[in-house]
C-alpha cells in the first residue's frame, strides 16, 4: 500500500513525498482511512511506530476547509510531555507545509504572550499539555466549544503522570460532536474507562511491539576470550570509538552493573549516564530529558528501567550482557532501527553465556550473529595487563593514578604488575574465567 491509495489531499502527499515516505507504517495504513471517514480511533501503538503522523495526517486533511474563529481552536492535541507535543508540531509542520494551518503551542517554555496572541487570531491546530491548556483556560483566554478534533497522544503515559482528571476536564469542554483520535501503548483499566466515556464507537486499531527483530538493524557480536568484567568495559570503550555513535543505549544486566559502566565511561571522558529503578526520579527525568536533546549521548539502562521510556530512534544498542530472557534480546534492540532507519546492535558474549546466548539465536530465529572483527586487541589487551585499557584519553589524562588515589588502595599497583607478568608468562592454570576479584580490580 502507498499513500497516495489512502484518498488523502494532493498537497499533503506532496509533503511525504518530500519528506521521504511513500509507504505508511502499519499504524497509519490502519488509522488514516478510518479518521478520514470521521469515525472515532483508538489506537494502541508504541512510539517508534509511526503513530504521530497517523493522526496528524487526517487532522491536516480534515482542516483544510475551513477557517478558524479568535481564541476558539479548531482542533486540539494533548500530549504529556511538552517534547512530545513539540515533537507533533515539527509533524504538522513537515506533513501540512503546503497548507496555511495555523498552531500555537501551550507548553511550558514557550512564550505565554506569543501563544495568547496566536490564540487570540485564531488557530487551526492548538498542541498543549494538559495542565497549561486549562491554565489559559481559567484566565478566560481560550475557547474550546469549536473543536471538530480532538487528539489524546500517549494516553497511558499521561495516567503515570496524574493527568487523567485534566483530560476528563477538557473532554467535557468540547462538543460531544468532534471527532477523537486517541492513542495509547497500553490500557490499564483507567484508559479504558476513558476511552469507553468519551470515545463514540471507535475503531480500534493496534500495532504490536515487533517481536522479531528487524531487517535494518545490523548485528553483530563479540565473543570474549573470558569473562572479566574490565575487559568488557574496555571493550565497550572500543566498539563505542570505533562505531560511529551518534547516541546509543548500553544495556546491562544488573543495577549495579549499570552504575559501574556509567562511572567507567564517565571517567573515560564519555558522555554517559546511568539510568535504573534505585535513582531518584528527578535524576531519571532529568537524564531522560538530556538524552533527548542530545546532551548526554550513552545511557547505560536496566531492563526494567528502560521498558516503558519514550527514547527517541537511537544509532546504537550495545548489550554489555547477554540478556537472560532472550525476550529482552528483542526489546533491547528494538531501541535502534525504527520506522525504516538503520541500526546497529552489538552483543558481548563471554564463555560462559552460552545457554543465553543460544537462547537468543533461537528467539530471534537467527543461525548466527556475525562477529565482530575485533583484530588482535585481545593479544594486546592481555599482553599489557589492562593497562592499556584506558585508552589514549585516560593515559593523557593519568586516569589510572588518580583512581588508585581515590580508592585509598595501597596496593594495587603491585597488584596489577603481578598480575601482568602472570598473564604474560604463566597462564593461570584451574582458575578458567574465575579469578578472584582482587585481581580483576583495576583503573577502569
Ligand atoms: P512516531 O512513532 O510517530 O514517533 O514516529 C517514529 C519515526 O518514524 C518518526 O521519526 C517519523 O518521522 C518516522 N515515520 C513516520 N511515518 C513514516 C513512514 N511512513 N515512513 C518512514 N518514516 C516514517
Amino acid at each position: 500500500m502507498k499513500f497516495e491509495d489512502l484518498g488523502l489531499e494532493e498537497n499533503i502527499l506532496k509533503a511525504l513525498t518530500e519528506a521521504g515516505y511513500d509507504t505508511p507504517t502499519p499504524i497509519q495504513a490502519q488509522a488514516i482511512p478510518e479518521a478520514l471517514k470521521g469515525r472515532d480511533v483508538l489506537g494502541i501503538a508504541q512510539t517508534g511506530t509511526g503513530k504521530t503522523a497517523s493522526f496528524t495526517i487526517p487532522l491536516i486533511h480534515r482542516l483544510a476547509q475551513g477557517r478558524a474563529k479568535a481564541r476558539m481552536p479548531r482542533s486540539v492535541v494533548l500530549a504529556p510531555t511538552r517534547e512530545l507535543a513539540a515533537q507533533v508540531s515539527e509533524s504538522f509542520e513537515a506533513y501540512g507545509k503546503y497548507h496555511k494551518l495555523t498552531m500555537a503551542l501551550l507548553i511550558g517554555g514557550v512564550s505565554f504572550a506569543d501563544q495568547d496572541a496566536k490564540l487570540a487570531r485564531g488557530v487551526d491546530v492548538l498542541i498543549a499539555t494538559p495542565g497549561r491548556l486549562l491554565d489559559h483556560y481559567e484566565r478566560g483566554k481560550l475557547l474550546l466549544s469549536g473543536v471538530q478534533v480532538m487528539v489524546v497522544d500517549e494516553a497511558d503515559r499521561m495516567l503515570d503522570m496524574g493527568f487523567i482528571p485534566d483530560i476528563e476536564k477538557i473532554f467535557n469542554l468540547t462538543p460531544f460532536t468532534r471527532q477523537t483520535l486517541f492513542f495509547s501503548a497500553t490500557m490499564p483499566p483507567e484508559i479504558q474507562r476513558i476511552t469507553n466515556q468519551f470515545l463514540s464507537a471507535p475503531a480500534r486499531v493496534e500495532v504490536a511491539r515487533q517481536s522479531t527483530t528487524a531487517e535494518n538493524i545490523t548485528q553483530r557480536v563479540v565473543h570474549m576470550p573470558s569473562g572479566n568484567d574490565s575487559l568488557k568495559r574496555a571493550t565497550l570503550r572500543k566498539l563505542i570509538r570505533d562505531t560511529e555513535v551518534k547516541n546509543g543505549i548500553i544495556f546491562c544486566n544488573r543495577k549495579k552493573n549499570v552504575d559501574i559502566v556509567a562511572k567507567s565511561l564517565q571517567k573515560h571522558d564519555f558522555n554517559a549516564r546511568p539510568i535504573h529503578g534505585d535513582l531518584p526520579q528527578a535524576y531519571r527525568t532529568e537524564t531522560l530529558q538530556k538524552f533527548r536533546d542530545g546532551e548526554i549521548s550513552l545511557l547505560i539502562a536496566s531492563d526494567v528501567a528502560a521498558r516503558g521510556l519514550d527514547i527517541p530512534d537511537v544509532s546504537h544498542v550495545f548489550n554489555f550482557d547477554v540478556p537472560v530472557n532472550a525476550e529482552d534480546y528483542v526489546h533491547r534492540i528494538g531501541r535502534t532501527g525504527r520506522a525504516g532507519r538503520s541500526g546497529h546492535a552489538y552483543m558481548l558474549v563471554c564463555p560462559s553465556d552460552d545457554k543465553a546466548y543460544a537462547a537468543v539465536l533461537k528467539t530471534t530465529g537467527l543461525e548466527k550473529i556475525d562477529p565482530v572483527d575485533m583484530g588482535d586487541f585481545f593479544d594486546e589487551e592481555q599482553k599489557s595487563g589492562g593497562k592499556t585499557r584506558g585508552g589514549r584519553n585516560s593515559r593523557k589524562s593519568g586516569d589510572d593514578k588518580t583512581h588508585d588515589q581515590k580508592s585509598g588502595d595501597s596496593k594495587p599497583s603491585n597488584e596489577r604488575r603481578s598480575r601482568s607478568h602472570r598473564e604474560k608468562d604463566e597462564p593461570v592454570v584451574g582458575l578458567g574465567d574465575h579469578v578472584p576479584a582482587f585481581l580483576l580490580r583495576d583503573a577502569s
